[in-house]
């Protein structure tokens, strides 16, 4: 049983390692129609439970192995927030860690029980699924378990909102026919910017499917970034299925795209030809844009 994978070097968090709370099946409440793990029924407690006391022997094992590592990284073949004993093993983990920094992936499923939000509390950064923010699209999309409703979901994440001041990152991911449509990307836009959160990753699909369902472009995807208010700290995630080729902006197109949805390196570098990234690079010597750093990112913004 691999308990512990990596390490993975990443930009974002740099040398992390990750602990897999559920290493010997798929235990989720969720059956999410991209998941990347086979379709599964859907649970609402680990019938295989792995002791803390192991996680943590695995853990100071590979910590010692591995030199330098800068955040630990709690997830599951499955739901992590089911596993009954999380905030003993971030305890224990608090005892051993020194310095990293401790991210959790969660599929923000159970965020209104609040011995789950006790255990997320301890946490450097929280990282949140929110794919819909109606019961129709929870159901059709991520095929919750009984009982999971998302006004609980929502009500659940502004009072964990309230009370925990480190990161706290939403991730949205968007499927084709299912959760980009109009209706439903407003209904999300509107508790966003009730929520608030720290930043909003927006993806789609990366790897195959469960189910048999569609990824988005990343020109959809920029679209569909559009669509939310212009105040929230939108992060495309997924750049993988790029259909165009980087255009030429002119100063004024620059500034323009830049008041409408601040952009990342990343996003100029598959939107903006290379002239662009001349003309962008003058804009900032002169001061008509700026960088400001959100979590992580570099986000470009019209200072004028
Ligand atoms: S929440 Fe995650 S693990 Fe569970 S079904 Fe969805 S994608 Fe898969």
């Amino acid at each position: 049983m691999n308990i512990i994978f990596g390490p993975v070097n990443s930009r974002r968090f740099g040398k992390s390692l990750g602990i897999d709370l559920s290493p010997s099946k798929k235990q989720c409440n969720f059956d999410c129609l991209y998941c990347e793990l086979d379709p599964a029924k859907t649970i609402e407690i680990y019938e295989d439970v792995i002791s803390v006391q192991e996680i943590i022997e695995a853990l100071t094992l590979s910590l010692k192995t591995d030199q330098d590592i800068d955040a630990i990284t709690v997830t599951a073949n499955g739901e992590p927030t089911l596993y009954p004993y999380l905030s003993e093993l971030l305890d224990e983990i608090e005892k051993i860690k020194g310095s990293i920094k401790t991210l959790i992936l969660s599929n923000g499923s159970r965020i209104s029980d609040l011995k789950v939000q006790e255990a997320l509390m301890k946490f450097d950064t929280v990282k949140l699924s929110l794919d819909c923010a109606t019961n129709r699209c929870l159901k059709r999309l991520d095929r919750s378990h009984e009982n999971i409703s998302v006004e609980d979901i929502k009500q659940g994440m502004l009072s964990f909102r309230e009370k925990f001041n480190n990161p706290l990152i939403i991730e949205v991911l968007i499927v084709k026919s299912i959760n980009d449509k109009k209706e439903e990307i407003e209904a999300l836009n509107e508790f966003l910017l009730t929520l608030n959160p720290t930043r909003i990753d927006i993806g789609t699909i990366d790897r195959p499917p469960a189910y048999n369902v569609e990824a988005l472009s990343y020109e959809e995807l920029r679209a569909i970034s559009l669509q939310f208010d212009t105040s929230l700290p939108i992060y495309i995630a997924s750049r993988k299925k790029v259909t165009k080729k980087p255009s030429a902006y002119s100063n004024g197109e620059i500034l323009q795209t830049l008041k409408k949805r601040p952009l990342t390196q990343e996003d100029i570098d598959v939107l903006f030809d290379t002239e662009s990234k001349d003309r962008l690079n003058i804009l900032i010597e002169e001061q008509r844009v700026k960088a400001v750093y959100n979590a992580e990112y570099d986000f470009f913004v019209c200072s004028e």
